[in-house]
C-alpha cells in the first residue's frame, strides 16, 4: 500500500496574530505533508471547540499543547498504519474517537490538522494536486476560479473597534480571470491607501488583522464604502466591482438590540438599514448581517432581500450540516460561509457544501482572521467548484498565500480554467 501512513507528529506554532495554533505532519512514502490550523476572533458559539490549554503562564493561556498531544498520543497510535487515500474513514474514525457532539475531549484544532495534512497526502499518493485531488473526494471536475471577496477595510473586532461593522469587500466580479481580478483588487487596494494617506497622513493606512486598512476616525459604514468606491472609480474598475460585506453582528447584538456607533436597531430595522445600503451601493452579498441564534430576522431579511443578493450564515450555520439543514427548511439565507475548523474535519466541510449546493445555495469558503502561510482552502474552492473565496486584503503572506496559490492553480488548469465572474452563485 503506497498510501501507508507512517508517522503523524503535531506541534505548537503561531498563526498571524503570534497565538499559538496546531501544526501536524504526515508522513507517507510520498514525502511529508504539513497542514495549519487558522482561528476566528469573533467565532460563532456554536463552532466545535477549538482545545486550548488555559495555562496562563503560556501564552496567556492560549497554548495548545494539549491539542497537540492529543494528536501524537492518541490520534497518530490510531492512525498509523492506514491507506491516506481513506479520507472519510479516517475522519470518522477521529470522530467517533473523540466521541462528543463538539469535539470537546480531542479538540477540533487537532481532529483538523490532521484531517487536512491526511488530504495532502492523499494527493500526493494519486500523483495530482490538491484541488483536483478534493474534486474526487467531492464528486466534481474542479475548473472554477472564484470570484475572491476581499476584506480592504477592517472593523470590528479585527480592528479593535466596538459596535462596528466588520468587513468590508470587494469583489471583481467583472474581471475575465483570476489573475485580473486580483490585480483589479491589488490596484484598488492602492488607490484606496492613496485617499487615506491624503485625509488623515501616515497613521490613516494601519491595518488590521485580515490586511485591510482599519480606520478608527471613520464609524460610519456609507462613509467606508463611499471610500471604497472612490479608491475603486481611481483605479478605473467602476461597474466592473461589487461590494459585499460581512457585519459579523453577533458582535454588536445586545439583549435583542444591535448597536452601530451609537446608534441602536431591532431586527427589523436593521434588514431596513441594509435594505437602504443596497439601494446606494452595488452590494451583492451580506454575511451574518444578524446574529447567531436570531432566525426570525434572517428569515425576514431573506424575505426582504434574498432575490436581489446573497445572503450568508458564517455564525448561524458554523459550518455544521443540522444548522445548515434547519436554516434550508426555514429559508433563513441562501448561502452558507465555510470554514474548516468551525466544523473540524475535511469531510464534514465537504458535506456542508454538498448540502448547501444540492438545495441551490452557494457556498463561500472562508479564511479566519487568525490565519497560517498554509493555502489549503484556495485548493478547497476549486476542488468543491464553488465559485467564491473569501480570504482577505491582498495584504501579508497569510492572506496573499490563498490569493497565489489560486494564481497557480488558474495557470494550471489553463484553457480549462473558468473565472466565476458574474456567476459566483451559480453552483
Ligand atoms: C468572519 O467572521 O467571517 C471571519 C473571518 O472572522 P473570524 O475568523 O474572526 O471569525
Ligand atoms: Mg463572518
Amino acid at each position: 500500500m503506497s498510501g501507508k501512513i507512517i508517522k503523524i507528529k503535531a506541534r505548537e506554532v503561531l498563526d498571524s496574530r503570534g497565538n499559538p495554533t496546531v501544526e501536524c505532519d504526515v508522513v507517507t512514502e510520498k514525502g511529508l505533508f504539513r497542514a495549519m490550523v487558522p482561528r476566528g476572533a469573533s467565532a460563532g458559539q456554536h463552532e466545535a471547540l477549538e482545545l486550548r490549554d488555559n495555562d496562563k503562564s503560556r501564552y496567556l493561556g492560549k497554548g495548545v499543547l494539549k491539542a497537540v498531544d492529543n494528536v501524537n498520543k492518541i490520534i497518530s497510535k490510531r492512525i498509523v498504519g492506514m491507506d491516506c487515500t481513506k479520507q472519510e474513514e479516517i475522519d470518522n474514525l477521529m470522530i467517533e474517537l473523540d466521541g462528543t457532539e463538539n469535539k470537546d475531549r480531542l479538540g477540533a484544532n487537532a481532529i483538523l490538522s490532521v484531517s487536512m495534512a491526511i488530504t495532502k497526502a492523499g494527493a500526493a499518493d494519486k500523483n495530482i494536486p490538491v484541488y483536483a485531488y478534493i474534486g474526487k473526494l467531492f464528486g466534481v471536475n474542479p475548473s472554477i476560479l472564484p470570484v475572491p471577496m476581499c476584506n480592504i477595510i477592517n472593523g470590528g473586532k479585527h480592528a479593535g473597534q466596538e459596535n462596528s461593522i466588520q468587513e468590508h469587500m470587494l469583489m471583481p466580479t467583472g474581471a475575465k480571470s483570476f489573475r485580473e481580478g486580483i490585480r483589479m483588487i491589488s490596484e484598488s487596494y492602492h488607490h484606496l491607501a492613496k485617499l487615506l494617506k491624503k485625509r488623515f497622513g501616515a497613521g490613516g493606512t494601519l491595518i488590521g488583522d485580515e490586511g485591510g486598512f482599519a480606520l478608527a476616525e471613520i464609524t460610519d459604514v456609507n462613509e467606508r464604502l463611499e471610500l471604497m468606491m472612490e479608491a475603486v472609480k481611481n483605479a478605473g474598475y467602476s461597474g466592473r466591482m461589487k461590494i459585499a460585506l460581512d457585519p459579523a453582528s453577533s458582535e454588536f447584538f445586545y439583549d435583542g438590540i444591535y448597536k452601530i456607533g451609537n446608534k441602536s436597531y431591532s431586527g427589523k430595522e436593521m434588514v431596513d438599514f441594509y435594505a437602504g445600503l443596497c439601494r446606494k451601493y452595488p452590494i451583492a452579498s451580506i454575511e451574518d448581517g444578524l446574529a447567531e441564534d436570531d432566525w426570525d430576522s434572517w428569515v425576514e431579511m431573506t424575505k426582504k432581500l434574498g432575490s436581489k443578493i446573497q445572503i450568508v450564515g458564517d455564525d448561524l450555520f458554523v459550518t455544521n450540516t443540522k444548522r445548515i439543514e434547519r436554516g434550508i427548511k426555514l429559508n433563513a439565507a441562501n448561502s452558507v460561509l465555510i470554514k474548516l475548523n468551525q466544523i473540524g474535519s475535511v469531510t464534514e466541510t465537504l458535506n456542508a457544501i454538498k448540502i448547501a449546493h444540492k438545495n441551490g445555495w452557494s457556498a463561500v469558503v472562508s479564511h479566519r482572521s487568525g490565519e497560517t502561510e498554509d493555502s489549503f482552502i484556495a485548493d478547497l474552492a476549486v476542488g468543491t467548484n464553488s465559485g467564491q473565496i473569501k480570504t482577505g486584503a491582498p495584504a501579508r503572506s497569510d492572506r496573499n498565500a490563498k490569493y497565489n496559490q489560486l494564481i497557480r492553480i488558474e495557470e494550471e488548469l489553463g484553457s480549462k480554467a473558468k473565472y466565476a465572474g458574474k456567476n459566483f452563485r451559480k453552483i
